[in-house]
């Protein structure tokens, strides 16, 4: 057993707090993983705050991990001790369904075992996530981060880099298709960069004005401000694709009306019932879709990984320090942060 530290949320209204806890002993398939930093992603805060009702506590959240191999099990075959890499938001999965034999373990008929706050399948006890100095994980769940890419900045393509690129792919997104993305934070400006990268001309849809002119630089062509009701209709039945990240509940009506006739609306913010209600005319008379994606399987994770390296993209980050992490919690539920925080686990030892 190895002694861990990090830092968790004792129940959904406490602050994340340092906690001291075990990480088991590599078994013969798994890697044992010093942790260099960690991404933050919004889930971590849907999840810390139980805001899906799913949670279980302690949680110690985080699934966008870049680390170094410290220790590996006597079959292990991918990973040597000191390679350089990743994990995200799953550790494991049944192995043998169909979605399992079709490298979509995030669709496994099973259930995938998430990196926190679900059990594991050998022993049972809740899986710890990133927040943390190390981890150990079987080495089917660990990618290879490419040299190419700086480390801190490579992090965030563990969940918002592959939730983003993988069904801007799976649904086709090629040159000469007008693909929106819904809100720019971590997730939506890797949508940006990958939509860009696949040839599309890309428009953000935001709130907030005053990022137009840093979309344009993170390869937007167009932005729409979202609560201008005559920017939206200014928009009406343009788009191929929409790529909506956006966190909270929304009326997706009047983003579906700046759909073309079979333009697919691609949910990856929302988990929680549509509301306000969705009108079906605004599917139904176009013929327009409306459809969901979850991150992304563990060959298509090293596949963005070296995306990113071959087209140089890279997540726009600020690094945190560990303490300050409920603070970074405020300052993502306003907006405010460029776009990704990164937490550098040297901190953590501090
Ligand atoms: P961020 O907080 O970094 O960004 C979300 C963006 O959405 C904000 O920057 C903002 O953009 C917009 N937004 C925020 N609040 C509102 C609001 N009240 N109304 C309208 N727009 C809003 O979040 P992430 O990018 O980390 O995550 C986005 C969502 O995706 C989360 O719900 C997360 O849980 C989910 N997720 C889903 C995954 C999946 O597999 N499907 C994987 C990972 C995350 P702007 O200011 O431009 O409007
Ligand atoms: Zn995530």
């Amino acid at each position: 057993m190895y002694t861990a530290i990090g830092y968790a949320a004792q129940s959904a209204t406490a602050p994340l707090a340092p906690m001291t806890f075990n990480r088991r002993t590599p078994r013969p398939d798994d890697v044992a993983i010093d942790i260099l930093y960690c991404g933050v992603c919004h889930s971590d805060i849907h999840q810390a705050r139980n805001e899906w009702g799913i949670a279980v506590y302690p949680l110690m959240p985080g699934h966008e991990i870049v680390g170094k191999v410290t220790e590996v099990g006597a079959n292990v075959t991918r990973h040597t001790v000191g390679d350089l890499v990743g994990v995200g938001c799953m550790v494991d999965s049944c192995r043998h369904c169909e979605a399992c034999a079709a490298d979509l373990e995030q669709y496994c008929l099973e259930g995938p075992t998430m990196t926190y706050a679900t059990p594991d399948r050998v022993d049972g006890t809740n899986t710890m996530g990133g927040y943390s100095n190390s981890i150990v994980v079987s080495e089917h769940f660990v990618v290879r981060i490419p040299e190419k890419l700086n480390l801190a900045a490579a992090a965030p393509i563990l969940c918002a880099g592959i939730t983003t690129y993988s069904p801007l792919k799976h649904f086709g997104v090629k040159a000469g298709h007008k693909v929106g993305v819904l809100g720019m934070g971590g997730l939506g400006h890797m949508g940006i960069k990958f939509a860009k990268a696949m040839g599309a001309e890309v428009t953000l849809f935001t709130r907030s004005a005053s990022k137009a002119e840093e979309a344009r630089r993170q390869g937007a062509d167009h932005v729409v401000v979202s609560t201008d009701a005559a920017q939206m209709k200014a928009a009406a039945g343009r788009f191929d694709f929409l790529l909506d990240t956006i966190p909270v509940q929304h009326d997706l009506n009047p983003y579906l009306e700046t759909l073309r006739f079979d333009g697919v609306h691609i949910l990856v913010g929302l988990i929680e019932p549509v509301d306000p209600a969705l009108h079906a005319a605004n599917l139904v008379m176009k013929r327009r879709v409306l459809a969901g994606s979850l991150i992304g399987g563990i060959a298509e994770t090293q596949e963005v990984l070296d995306f990113c390296a071959e087209h140089d993209i890279s997540c726009d980050i600020e690094m945190l320090d560990i303490k300050n992490i409920n603070e970074a919690y405020t300052r993502m539920i306003a907006g405010d942060v460029k776009y990704r925080f990164v937490i550098d686990m040297a901190t953590l030892k501090a």
